[in-house]
């Protein structure tokens, strides 16, 4: 018998053999990567997400635990690390430069544009073109499944989203839905120079397929997926 599978790969990630990543299911945790005979070697960076735009470029192991949503490194044997359970975790990849990315992309770190401080990190402390970036979007809640308040809506609006292309009404009198997912794509494409064919998206939903953790669904506060990208020691 085959052994469940713990994470999600992208196949165009896979072909960098430079490269790990991953996007958790359920039942993933911090704990496998210890067991992981490929990610065990690697130190994994947690934060304390804050839904926020921070962003750490790391060229050493951090002393101490960072709080912010957002991490980059072109130092080997890093292993980044972003948890989420609705939220949509990005990961980016520079081959030239062989520097990697995680950010935590919730609703208020996409208003405030956290992928737009992770991409300016990677232009000026590793060198990376924009236009040459690849971004992995992972499983997160999908629009149809994603109703706010319009509140949410007012914020993407004064931040200069188009709020047409990534809100529509709900039944709900005064409520919207809302597509991350379209979000970031929307900022990585027309505001940071990404090419449409390098942004590559997993389409799961978070809510409704049992295999990931959705706090909308289960208001969990414990419970979230483990995403990871990492640099392999080659050496
Ligand atoms: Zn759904």
């Amino acid at each position: 018998m085959n052994e469940p599978e713990k994470y999600i790969s992208v196949p165009r990630l896979k072909s960098f053999p430079w490269l790990v990543h991953g996007f958790g299911l359920a039942g993933f945790t911090l704990d496998s990567l210890k067991k992981d005979g490929e990610l065990a070697s690697f130190l994994p960076v947690v934060m304390k997400q804050l839904h926020s735009r921070r962003v750490f470029f790391l060229d050493d192991p951090p002393r101490k635990k960072l709080a912010g949503d957002g991490l980059v490194t072109t130092r080997p044997g890093l292993l980044l690390v972003i948890k989420t359970a609705d939220c949509l975790p990005v990961l980016l990849l520079d081959e030239d430069h062989r520097a990697v990315a995680a950010v935590h992309c919730g609703w208020r770190s996409t208003y405030q544009k956290i992928l737009a401080v992770a991409v300016d990190r990677l232009r000026r402390q590793c060198g990376s073109r924009p236009e040459k970036l690849l971004a992995a979007f992972g499983p997160c809640i999908e629009k149809s499944c994603y109703e706010v308040g319009p509140e949410v809506r007012e914020k993407f609006a004064v931040a200069g989203f188009e709020t047409g292309l990534i809100f529509s009404a709900s039944a709900s009198e005064g409520r919207f839905y809302l597509d991350l997912r379209e979000a970031n794509r929307l900022l990585l494409t027309r505001e940071l120079g990404l090419k449409p064919e390098n942004i590559i998206q997993l389409d799961y939903c978070t809510f409704c397929q049992p295999q990931f953790y959705s706090y909308r669904r289960d208001r969990q506060k414990e419970q979230r997926l483990i995403n990871f990208i990492g640099i392999k020691n080659l050496s």
